[in-house]
């Protein structure tokens, strides 16, 4: 075989390896967009593997083809809540961890950081406090933080069977990503940011296991108020 043979023989499998790819970035952007608007499971474990192998080029390749690649991030925590939601429901309230990000407080919080993270006064000046002191009634450790560096830390010096977290899209994502081991939930946050941030409150109670929503299928309205929630038996 002659060193031309050898080029062209490669130059063939870098096109197929590239059509391949090229499919399998187009079907997950279609699945996932199905997935997202009629809210049920196709292929997840194809999904979650286009997600955590090629995160980036698949962004890259969303936005080239003129869908925002925020629908990544999207894409990967719809996918993963619904394959953990019977295993994390299933896990015992005192073995689940809570996380909440600090930006959810108020711009007048008097909280201190300590190497835990922010311990929150209960001023009940915004919905840290409220989330907080109900995870706690149930069992859950509940943590406040400032960063990722801080849910390293609480992975590492915890024993936990089960995590459930509030940020913003991409962050709740890589985390996600990252606790792929336990049956890990999240909560995206409706309004991103450094401060005054925004959560569904009612969601992440929903999730907690301490409401149920009287519709599960119906959009939240994306208030932080926690109006018709139904207490769970
Ligand atoms: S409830 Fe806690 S986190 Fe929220 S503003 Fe008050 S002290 Fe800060």
């Amino acid at each position: 075989m002659s060193i031309f043979d050898l080029y062209q023989i490669l130059g063939q499998l870098v096109f197929i390896v590239g059509l391949a790819l090229l499919a399998l970035l187009s079907t997950a952007l279609i699945l996932g967009r199905m997935q997202i608007k009629e809210d049920r499971l196709i292929f997840p474990k194809l999904l979650l593997f286009t997600v955590d192998v090629f995160y980036g080029l698949f962004k890259k390749f969303s936005e080239q083809v003129g869908v925002d690649g925020k629908i990544v991030d999207q894409i990967g925590v719809e996918v993963r809540n619904k394959v953990n939601q019977k295993d994390f429901r299933k896990t015992k309230h005192e073995d689940k961890i809570l996380v909440l990000p600090h930006c959810l407080r108020n711009t007048e919080c008097q909280a201190t950081l300590e190497t835990s993270g922010i311990i929150c006064k209960n001023c009940n000046k915004c919905v840290i406090g409220v989330l907080k002191n109900k995870g706690e009634d149930m069992g859950y450790k509940v943590y406040i933080i400032p960063g990722s560096q801080f849910l390293k830390k609480i992975v590492e010096q915890n024993k936990f069977k089960a995590i459930l977290g509030v940020a913003c899209y991409q962050d709740l994502n890589l985390c996600m990503m990252n606790l792929s081991n336990y049956p890990v939930q999240g909560v995206p946050l409706l309004r991103d940011g450094c401060v005054n941030t925004k959560v569904d409150s009612r969601a992440v109670l929903e999730k907690m296991g301490a409401i149920q929503l009287e519709d599960s299928g119906t959009k939240l309205d994306g208030s932080c108020s926690e109006s018709n929630p139904k207490k769970a038996h």
